[in-house]
């Protein structure tokens, strides 16, 4: 066997052997070769192939220009990838189409230049790539992809909306042109130290980040890193959410707080104010009629007696509404807490309420109540004001009260237990509303401020105040007060 023949059957022998499809083309088009795979891959017979314009195995829509790219091929003959950039398709001899890779490997031989193609069936890489492509794009984030080197490899539509760039603009580019110019430098450094450690984690936890679109404006962002492998090298994904709307609405939140505080605050103090300041004309107005009555003397007109009762009744309610008013205005200007007995706070009530009490022939029963850090002038108001309720809404059974403690983890739980008139589901949730009353006040004396005080206090000390009650059968105040 000639020297020649072996040379050639070892070099078929080495394709053959080669487990990617292999193509020899001469400069003129003309498949040379093919190895093994490269059958099998297109489903010909080496001899159908063999002798052919290689166009035939090109797809159909980039056969027609290919000549023209080969002869170009041909004139600067180097090693390099086919359509570098592209999405290459071969044909196969059923006419089925398939995306490929090809590597071009120039060949001099005694017959002249031909090219060794390699070519690489990417129909599973792309389909995984695609679908990769597809999750990209359905996140409403800004996601962009880029390589070690910080070029940008891929980008959503939400990115291009984001920073006002066209696909084109973006990709090949570093990764910079998105990041203001006062952070570019540290950026490079951050860079490097993510590629050193990559892992899966929030970009500048603790600082404020921003971002810079085309027309050079900064806006904030919150940005997560995923690094991953892809068949081209090591990538990180950055999937970046525009947070402007979200910090204008915290910042108008934060402004509306203020503002709300501030109107809290004149509010406050507005009642405080005109209550009194009101208790004066009051004051004095009670003491001109007690003149009126003393200079009228006793042979006054019964019509005219009967009118300075009336007058003397609305200015003593008055009063009474206003010191009430003042007391709920007052309610938290105490700004210190203290450890407050219970047992001996409400014991001291009862005394206060003893003549009610009497007048009632009311039995109050007190379990354990225990200390708590509070406020003791407004907590003694609140029991004051429920356990006052407790008998004046009585029915005509002698009333009996319960006042009961647990502990919770945060503070007590207190109950107000009685067996009054009850309240009705309806009007339960009213009657925490200042001057909300469900009586008039010739049945019950009142204000309707008393639980508006309990709500008031309950929510000083951080707590909750609720009712149970059925109608005609009782009521249940249960309030929690927590220690700090
Ligand atoms: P006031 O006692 O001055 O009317 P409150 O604010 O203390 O005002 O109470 C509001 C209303 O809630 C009362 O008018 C009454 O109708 C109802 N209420 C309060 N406590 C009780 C209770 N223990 N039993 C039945 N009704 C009650």
């Amino acid at each position: 066997m000639s020297k020649a023949i072996l040379n050639e059957l070892s070099f078929q022998l080495m394709l053959d052997s080669t487990p990617g499809s292999l193509i020899l083309v001469n400069e003129d088009g003309y498949i040379v070769y093919v190895n093994r795979s490269t059958e099998n891959l297109f489903q010909y017979q080496r001899e159908e192939l063999i002798g052919q314009k290689i166009e035939l195995l090109i797809a159909a829509k980039f056969s027609g220009h290919h000549p023209e790219l080969r002869n170009g091929f041909f004139d600067k003959i180097q090693s390099r990838a086919m359509g570098k950039g592209r999405d290459l398709y071969a044909r196969k001899k059923g006419g089925e189409e398939f995306p490929v890779e090809i590597g071009l490997n120039p060949l001099i031989t005694v017959q002249g230049k031909m090219v060794i193609a390699s070519v690489i069936d990417i129909t599973e890489r792309k389909i995984s790539e695609d679908q990769f492509k597809m999750a990209v794009q359905s996140t409403p984030n800004g996601i962009v992809v880029i390589d070690k080197k910080g070029i940008i490899t891929m980008v959503n539509n939400q990115t291009l909306k984001m920073f006002g760039y066209s696909e084109e603009e973006l990709l090949g580019n570093s990764i910079d042109m998105l990041v203001p110019s006062s952070i570019k430098k540290q950026h490079v450094h951050y860079r490097n130290d993510f590629n050193e450690k990559p892992e899966m984690r929030s970009m500048g936890i603790g600082r404020d980040l921003y971002a810079l679109n085309k027309n050079g404006t900064e806006f904030p962002v919150e940005i997560g890193l995923s690094p991953f492998e892809s068949h081209s090298g090591s990538k990180v994904l950055a999937s970046i959410i525009d947070i402007t709307a979200r910090k204008k609405d915290e910042s108008d939140l934060q402004n509306y707080m203020e503002q709300l505080t501030i109107k809290n605050e004149e509010i406050k103090n507005f009642s405080y104010i005109v209550s009194h300041d009101l208790k004066e004309p009051v004051k004095s107005l009670n003491g001109i009629i007690k003149l009126l009555e003393f200079e009228l003397g006793k042979n006054v007109d019964n019509n005219i007696k009967e009118y300075l009762i009336h007058i003397n009744r609305s200015t003593t309610r008055m009063e009474r509404l206003i010191t009430d008013l003042l007391d709920y205005s007052k309610i938290g200007m105490e700004k210190t807490r203290s450890e407050v007995n219970c047992d001996l706070l409400v014991a001291s009530v009862l005394e206060d309420l003893s003549g009610l009490i009497q007048k009632n022939n009311a039995k109050i029963t007190v379990s354990k109540l225990g200390v708590i850090n509070a406020y003791e002038t407004e907590l003694r108001l609140l029991f004051q004001n429920l356990i006052n309720n407790a008998i004046k809404f009585r029915n005509s059974e002698n009333p009996t009260v319960q006042i009961t403690c647990n502990k919770d983890k945060n503070g007590l739980i207190f109950s107000i237990e009685d067996n009054g008139i009850g309240i009705a589901p309806e009007n339960q949730s009213k009657i925490f509303e200042i001057f909300s009353r469900l009586h008039s006040k010739d049945e019950f004396e009142g204000t309707g401020i008393g639980l508006a005080h309990c709500k008031k206090i309950v929510e000083l000390h951080n707590g909750w105040i609720k009712i149970e009650s059925e109608l005609g059968k009782g009521s249940k105040f249960t309030f929690c007060l927590n220690q700090s």
